[in-house]
């Protein structure tokens, strides 16, 4: 079994699921006391944020570096890391690395192909929503993505920094996101990328009519059929 790599810590409420996402599939996958063997490197998201907030993505991006590097160090076999957002700066962070890196709209992709849907509704925050990096990815994979309005894009930005990243699920902000995929969903979208790794902790599949394409779980899923290939 590979050693898995993990930049966390944005936010933590995520990782914890990854972790979680992670474990249960070894163990169902081999059997009895069987675990992840894995590392963790969790960072102090409000460093992070605040880049983010000021557009210091380049600094971002090199805290991330040398988090990936003390990961590979430490023996990771190979990185994920566990938000979309982040991905914005994926060069920069597997910059010199030696272990390869998995992005996380990549599995997202190929889930998506396998189910044979060509056009998503895309939910994150902003920057993913907003800027080319996450939905290009999607694009160069054959995938059409809608993205809500500006002020829906607002809204579930809001929910994302101001609740979910800071363990506060309200069923109030939930139905804010039903409404905002039923009308993805009315526009032509087959389907609806949770592209933000905290979104699952809020929606779940049984609350819409639409498959969901939870990137945490399938990141983590990924992250699972690599460290045992
Ligand atoms: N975890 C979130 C994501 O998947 C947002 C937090 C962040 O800005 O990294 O995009």
């Amino acid at each position: 079994m590979k050693t898995i790599g993990l930049i966390g810590g944005m936010s933590w409420e995520s990782t914890a699921l990854y972790y979680q996402f992670i474990n249960e599939a070894i163990k169902e996958r081999r059997g009895g006391f069987h675990s992840a063997k894995s590392i963790l490197y969790s960072v102090d998201f409000e460093e992070i944020e605040s880049c983010q907030r000021n557009g210091d993505w380049n600094q971002a991006g090199e805290i991330l570096n040398n988090a990936a590097h003390g990961l590979e160090k430490a023996g990771a076999d190979f990185i994920i890391i566990c938000t979309n957002t982040m991905h914005k700066v994926f060069d920069d962070i597997r910059k010199d690395l030696q272990i390869p890196v998995l992005h996380i709209a990549d599995a997202t992709a190929e889930e998506i192909q396998s189910r044979k849907i060509k056009k998503v509704g895309l939910l994150g925050t902003q920057y993913t929503m907003e800027q080319d990096f996450y939905k290009a990815r999607l694009h160069q994979n054959g995938i059409e993505v809608l993205v809500p309005p500006v002020n829906d894009r607002k809204k579930i930005n809001e929910v994302i920094y101001q609740e979910l990243c800071l363990g506060k699920v309200r069923s109030v902000s939930k139905q804010e996101y039903q409404r905002i995929i039923h009308e993805l969903q009315f526009q032509g979208a087959e389907g609806i990328v949770l592209g933000c790794t905290e979104i699952g902790l809020l929606i779940k599949q049984t609350d819409a009519k639409v498959p969901l394409f939870d990137t945490t779980y399938i990141h983590a899923m990924k992250a699972v059929e690599y460290a045992l290939k």
